[in-house]
């Protein structure tokens, strides 16, 4: 039932816009990455917030295409025990070079003095959708967890090694594709997202 009504994907992730694309093939949308749209804004994401940095991505691809309907995500880990962190700095915690084991010893490292049964953590995705008439809304998903010290499992990336979901008994990089994306923090804002575009049309 596309009929091509644009959605922009403020990302340069070819896997993020075939993701978002399979979420919305029942709808009017139609996911086009940025780059297809030929735009690829400077953008300086200094929000102190996953909503507010999603609302700068979507906001500076919005104001070069303001006919069309522009979203963008922010997503991260949040560890209870260190209020929060790495968060809104996950790709960028330890520095922007440092590998995810060594992002992985750090965290370790930090959680030395806390039990196993406080190391406990969630990602969140926020998403922020620009209309064409430069009004927005955002939406959120949050998947929870347990830090596991021995990383376990190839698939996935970033942190998904260390981050075991008791109910499911494995971490997110021992999932399939699809048990990841029924229970992700970025599979269940993409739906939440996909239920608030259908219902304004
Ligand atoms: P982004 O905003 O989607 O680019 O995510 C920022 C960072 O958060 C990534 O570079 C990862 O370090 C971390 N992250 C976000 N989502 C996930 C996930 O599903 N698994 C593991 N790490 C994630």
């Amino acid at each position: 039932m596309t009929n091509g009504l644009k959605l922009i994907i403020a990302t340069s992730n070819k896997d993020k816009v075939r993701e978002i694309g399979e979420i919305l093939k029942d709808t009017p949308f139609k996911a086009v990455s940025m780059h297809e749209e030929g735009l690829d804004p400077d953008i300086v994401e200094d929000g102190k917030t996953f909503e507010e940095n999603a609302l700068i991505k979507a906001r500076a691809v919005h104001a070069l295409a303001q006919d069309c309907y522009v979203m963008a995500d922010d997503s991260g880990l949040c560890i209870d025990a260190l209020d929060g962190a790495p968060g809104i700095y996950s790709a960028r915690f330890c520095g922007e070079d440092s590998t995810y084991p060594e992002k992985f010893a750090k965290i370790f490292e930090m959680l030395r003095y806390v039990p196993e049964e406080k190391r406990t953590a969630k990602f969140v995705c926020s998403i922020a959708v620009v209309r064409p008439d430069g009004t927005d809304f955002t939406v959120r998903g949050e998947v929870c967890g347990v830090l596991h010290e021995m990383p376990a499992g190839d698939g996935g990336f970033g942190y998904d090694p260390i981050f075991y979901v008791p109910e499911f008994g494995m971490t997110t990089a021992q999932m399939t594709k699809e048990q990841k994306n029924s229970i992700s923090h970025r599979g269940k804002a993409l739906r939440a997202m996909a239920d608030k575009l259908k219902a304004e049309l």
